[in-house]
């Protein structure tokens, strides 16, 4: 692929402004880099994103109104509304900048070729359309799960959704193999208010120029060949985007990773930590995290836990652990606020990854081939988990709420003796299609190829060159 086709051409590129969104566009818009293109990031100035990382790069913050009290991922449902509504203006002055002003700096020598946005951020297709301005979308979650989110009027319509309690075993036979429990479900104050933003930024994909997704083809071909037909536009399978970039390089993190975790997993065996992350939003009660602790305890593995300050609700941080319980076991726990996630994954000391499968972390997981324990809380975790433990065979479910014997029994079946092995086959044979998807001739590196020409065709098929 020529490297850079891209040159002379600059891209506008919008976040969501939650971890696992901003930490995907910002690889993406790093790929794009690298083949040529500059980059312009267009930021809220909630969770910006740190610009001193990305020199090459230009940042442009736009006002989003939030208040303090606003500014909290605790409602990311009603926090991505807002910015919905909020960003609206903002960005149309925005651009109305970008598109008409040139002055003497060497960036404005670029045309502009497109606007790449967040599928949560809805509202900029509008925005874009105002403009004559190609609209691409990101969608940071699975192609699976985005099946799913676009069945949303059909699973309502035959009474699945709203989830109801008496009905979680059932099979939802339109979506096979998921069962009515691992629908996507998420809290908000207005209890409309998720099925409402699905079906948005359903829509708004719908009405784009493509939709890029950072996965590939030999993990999801099924849903990528439905979601061929159900969208109509061009898509993009062009993940797993950290795998593009130098390890370390890709830091977009919001907090500081702790990096004395790397020199205790030095000191630990082959493959015998367990790492235990819920990523950058689910929150958990005191009792639940005490099962997670006893559960750990009890195991005998060493683990590797990220408890994020927040993760438990109504606590600083680690106070609700009975005392002496980290003394008590004698360096075989480790305990961070923030972790580098992709180095630990990348560790041989680490055997498996006990996650809540946020789309990045179960990415993350399978390219280092290490199998899953899954404990989903919340959206499309639900649908990623079922993937991992019935259709890739990648992990286990946690079947219950958590509790510590079951928690014990299962990093047990999973860590020590014959019954992971299969998993572990699976996960090495899934690691290797993840590497080759991206090498010359492979599934991501074509579809890039062809990201790169329709991004050029696109720009010039609306003569958007100033
Ligand atoms: N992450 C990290 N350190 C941690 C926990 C998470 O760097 O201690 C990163 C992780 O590598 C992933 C992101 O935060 O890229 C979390 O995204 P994900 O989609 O898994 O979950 P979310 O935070 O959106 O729920």
């Amino acid at each position: 692929m020529e490297k850079q086709r891209g040159k002379g051409h600059r891209l506008l590129l919008m976040p969501s402004p939650l971890q696992g969104h901003i930490t995907p566009l910002l690889q993406l818009a790093q790929i794009l880099y690298s083949h040529g293109f500059s980059i312009t990031i267009i930021h809220t100035f909630f969770n910006s994103p740190n610009s001193s990382t990305y020199p090459h790069f230009t940042f442009h913050p736009i006002p989003d109104f939030l208040s303090d009290a606003e500014a909290s991922t605790s409602d990311p449902i009603h926090l991505t509304d807002l910015i919905n509504i909020r960003c609206k203006q903002p960005l149309q002055e925005s651009l109305s900048t970008l598109l008409s002003h040139r002055d003497d700096d060497d960036d404005d020598e670029d045309s502009i070729a497109c606007f790449i946005s967040d599928a949560a951020l809805h509202f900029t297709q509008a925005v874009c359309d105002g403009f004559n301005l190609p609209r691409l979308v990101l969608r940071t979650g699975g192609a699976s799960s985005f099946v799913v989110f676009a069945s949303f009027p059909i699973l309502r319509e035959k009474g699945y959704l709203p989830v109801q309690e008496s009905r979680l075993e059932e099979p939802v036979d339109e979506l096979p193999p998921l069962k009515v429990k691992d629908l996507p479900k998420m809290e908000s104050r207005d209890p409309e208010a998720f099925y409402k933003l699905v079906c948005r930024f359903v829509d708004e994909c719908k009405a784009s120029s493509g939709v890029i997704w950072n996965s590939f083809e030999e993990l999801e071909s099924s849903a990528l060949a439905k979601l061929r037909e159900v969208l109509s536009i061009p898509i993009y399978p062009i993940g797993p985007f950290h795998k593009y970039l130098p390890e370390g390089s890709t830091s977009s993190s919001l907090l500081t990773p702790d990096k004395s975790c790397i020199s205790w997993l030095d000191r630990q065996e082959h493959h015998s930590v367990v790492y235990v992350s819920f990523g950058s939003m689910a929150a958990i009660s005191e009792a639940e995290f005490l099962e997670i602790a006893w559960g750990l305890a009890n195991s005998n593995q060493p683990f590797l836990w990220v408890i994020r300050p927040g993760l438990v609700r109504g606590s600083e941080w680690l106070e609700s652990l009975p005392s002496g319980f980290v003394e008590n076991l004698e360096g075989r726990g480790c305990i961070v606020k923030w972790a580098p996630q992709e180095e630990v994954l990348s560790h041989s000391a680490v055997g498996a990854f006990w996650t809540h499968n946020g789309w990045n972390s179960t990415l993350e997981s399978i390219c280092e081939g290490i199998p899953m324990i899954c404990s989903p809380c919340f959206a499309d975790q639900k649908v990623n988990a079922k993937y991992v433990s019935d259709v890739w065979r990648v992990g286990v479910q946690l079947q219950n709420k958590l509790e510590r014997g079951e928690i014990e029994r299962t990093i047990r079946k999973l860590m020590v003796g014959n019954e992971g092995d299969e998993i572990r086959h699976n996960t090495l044979h899934l690691k290797e299609k993840a590497n080759l998807c991206l090498k010359l001739g492979g599934s991501s590196y074509c579809f890039l190829d062809s990201l790169v020409s329709d991004i050029l065709s696109l720009e010039s098929s609306t003569s958007r060159s100033l």
